[in-house]
């Protein structure tokens, strides 16, 4: 029975208890609006701790845009059902003043990877992700913590945050779960119409294929997506687009 935690005090109780004390803690951070990328992390942390905790916190300070927080999903019934199915343990779910008793007074910058890609399009954001993640790791204290590579550029700010703060936890990348048309899932998909679903799959396929960043912008551009970047880094290809509302983000190795 997963066991809904809402207090700071509440987890570092039960943490020194005798339940947990010696057992191994895996920690999957998320918004909520759960689907099967969320839950092959939770898999996966269930197979290698003693303990899992999930949180469902949807941070503002990442969202840089007021509307896109008011229309992120919201779906805490079925996400507890989900988490349940999976045996997890804990579901750390805080209120906005337990997280931010601050008010965000204190922040996490980081002053060169999170300044390209989705950072130069949405200012701000990292900020709000490394503070809320800071925070979380330093609440639940995890031994292993997992992150999709869905999303590539905050993992390697998180990654590179432990190491540059000593923070004693393994960062642990879990691979892109994709719809059978290749679309990388995401609690926003959920906001897309039926046509325009039928329509992302197009930036997929297009982000893996042979042609160029260029050709490609064109391309999605053409099919009346607004990109905000299609840009190769090393052995990686990243992408942003906007279908009507909704912001949609991938990456692929090439
Ligand atoms: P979110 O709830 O969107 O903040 O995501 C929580 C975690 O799940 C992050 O580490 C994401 O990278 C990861 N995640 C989201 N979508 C996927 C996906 N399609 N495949 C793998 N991991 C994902």
């Amino acid at each position: 029975m997963t066991k809904i935690i809402k207090t700071v005090s509440e987890w570092q109780q039960l943490k020194r208890s005798d339940k947990i004390k010696n057992k191994k803690i895996g920690f999957v951070p998320t918004m909520g609006a759960l689907h099967e990328g969320h839950l092959s992390l939770i898999r996966r942390s269930n197979v290698e701790n003693g303990i899992s905790v999930v949180s469902i916190f949807v941070n503002p300070t990442q969202f840089n845009d007021p509307s896109d927080l008011e229309k992120y999903p919201r779906t805490f019934e079925s996400d507890v059902k989900l988490l349940r199915d999976l045996n997890v343990d804990y579901l750390f779910y805080p209120d906005y003043s337990e997280i931010y008793a601050d008010h965000f007074k204190y922040k996490i910058i980081e002053s060169d990877l999170s300044q390209i890609l989705c950072g130069k399009f949405r200012p701000g954001h990292f900020e709000g992700v490394l503070t809320v993640v800071m925070k979380l790791l330093n609440i639940i204290r995890p031994d292993k913590a997992y992150f999709g590579e869905k999303d590539y550029q905050q993992y390697l700010l998180i990654d590179e945050m432990c190491k540059a703060f000593f923070l004693n936890v393994a960062i642990i990348l879990c691979p892109i779960v994709r719809e059978a048309d290749g679309l990388a899932l995401s609690s926003r998909n959920m906001l897309l119409s039926s046509n325009e679903k039928i329509l992302a799959q197009r930036f997929p396929q297009l982000l893996k294929s042979e042609k160029s960043c260029e050709i490609i912008k064109n391309e999605l551009e053409k099919l009346s997506f607004k990109v905000d970047y299609i840009e190769e880094i090393g052995n990686r290809r990243f992408g942003a687009v906007h279908i009507g509302k909704v912001r949609l983000i991938d990456n692929v190795e090439i």
